[in-house]
């Protein structure tokens, strides 16, 4: 992991980004994604607060950064206020010596269809009440304020909106079983709308399609796909395919989608964007299957289970604007970034 660490670092410093002295509010700071996040922010020298509620963050992404003393962690819901820079509030926590804040990550929200069923109350939270809160901060320190939105905000396109621009408005049911999480982004990035407007918010919002690697959440109540799919073929049990396995999705390796956000986050040409972070190269499930079989060397057979009701048909990213904008692409290859994952797995599961 330290070499990929290290790998991000690198490709940020031919272009001369850098996060030395600022800091930076992180919310879901111990999970997947944020966690990849911290640890490049306080390599850099920068003063990172980690904001998490460990409801699906986990202590053991970021326990090794818990010594430095650029590293700052606060065991809070965000969907509650908190307030930084006040000694009292009479509508939330306060954290009275952090005085100023350069950028607020706003990335708290699980993300696996797995749990719309059993936390959707928390997704809907975090994406709204969250969203308000950390606008809020964002506010009253004058900060650049970051969302992760994602791709899911496109809810189920048709072939034609395939690969997926940031100008597609989206197809989404307002009362599946996906919508606590479609909708509540959606409803995250509107916030932002509203407070670019209202209050002249330096905002950017990133969407972000099917990223995996190490410290991807794993285990059968969390069953997103390439997690599952390489438990399963390491252990020799069945590949549960869902559907036929023609839907498709695009995978990035998560070393490019943390170069691309911290690009993001960085440049001052994102204020006010909506940027598409994901791969331009489609699969189908069934393929993905056969590719982890293959490089696991598995014994295991793929069997097909009924598709969950308005799982996406398609998904891939248009990432021109990414091209344009923040002069990034993913060069991991889908076998390369699955290799690393999978021995991730093997050291950690
Ligand atoms: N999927 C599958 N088998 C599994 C888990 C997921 O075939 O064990 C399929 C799922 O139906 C979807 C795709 O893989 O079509 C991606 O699912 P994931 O849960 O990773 O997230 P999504 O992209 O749907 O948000």
């Amino acid at each position: 992991m330290n070499e990929d660490i290290q790998e991000i670092i690198k490709r940020l410093k031919k272009e001369n980004i850098s996060f030395e002295n600022k800091t930076i509010l992180v919310t879901g700071g111990a999970g997947f994604l944020g966690s990849w996040i911290c640890d490049v922010l306080v390599e850099q020298g920068a003063y990172c607060i980690c904001l998490d509620n460990l409801s699906s963050g986990r202590p053991e992404n970021i326990r090794h950064l818990m010594e430095k003393d650029n590293f700052r962690f606060i065991n809070h819901d965000i969907s509650y206020p908190i307030y930084f820079g006040f000694s009292f509030h009479p509508l939330g926590i306060c954290i009275a010596d952090i005085k100023k804040i350069d950028i607020v990550m706003h990335m708290a929200s699980r993300a696996s269809p797995f749990e719309f069923k059993q936390e959707p109350i928390s997704i809907l939270r975090s994406n709204t009440l969250g969203t308000l809160n950390t606008l809020g901060i964002a506010k009253f320190h004058n900060a650049i304020f970051f969302y992760t939105s994602t791709s899911e905000v496109y809810g189920n396109p048709p072939k034609e909106a395939i690969p997926t621009p940031e100008s597609y408005f989206g197809h989404v049911n307002p009362v599946g079983p996906r919508s606590c999480y479609d909708e509540s982004k959606r409803a995250g990035e509107a916030f932002i709308k509203a407070y670019e407007l209202q209050h002249k918010m330096r905002a950017k919002i990133v969407r972000i399609f099917n990223t995996s690697g190490p410290r991807i959440r794993h285990g059968p109540e969390f069953g997103r796909v390439v997690p599952n799919f390489i438990h399963q073929a390491l252990h020799d049990e069945d590949i549960t395919v869902f559907g036929d396995g023609s839907q498709t999705r695009s995978f990035i390796y998560v070393v490019d989608e943390i170069e691309g956000i911290l690009k993001m986050v960085h440049k001052d040409e994102a204020i006010g964007e909506v940027i598409n972070l994901g791969n331009n190269k489609e699969y189908s499930i069934l393929e993905l299957a056969r590719v982890i079989k293959d490089i696991t060397n598995s014994n295991s057979k793929i069997v097909f289970k009924p598709l969950p009701i308005d799982d996406p048909l398609y998904r891939c990213a248009n990432i021109e604007k990414a091209k344009n904008i923040l002069n990034w692409e993913p060069t991991t290859s889908l076998e390369e970034g699955l290799k690393k994952t999978i021995a991730w797995f093997k050291d950690n599961e």
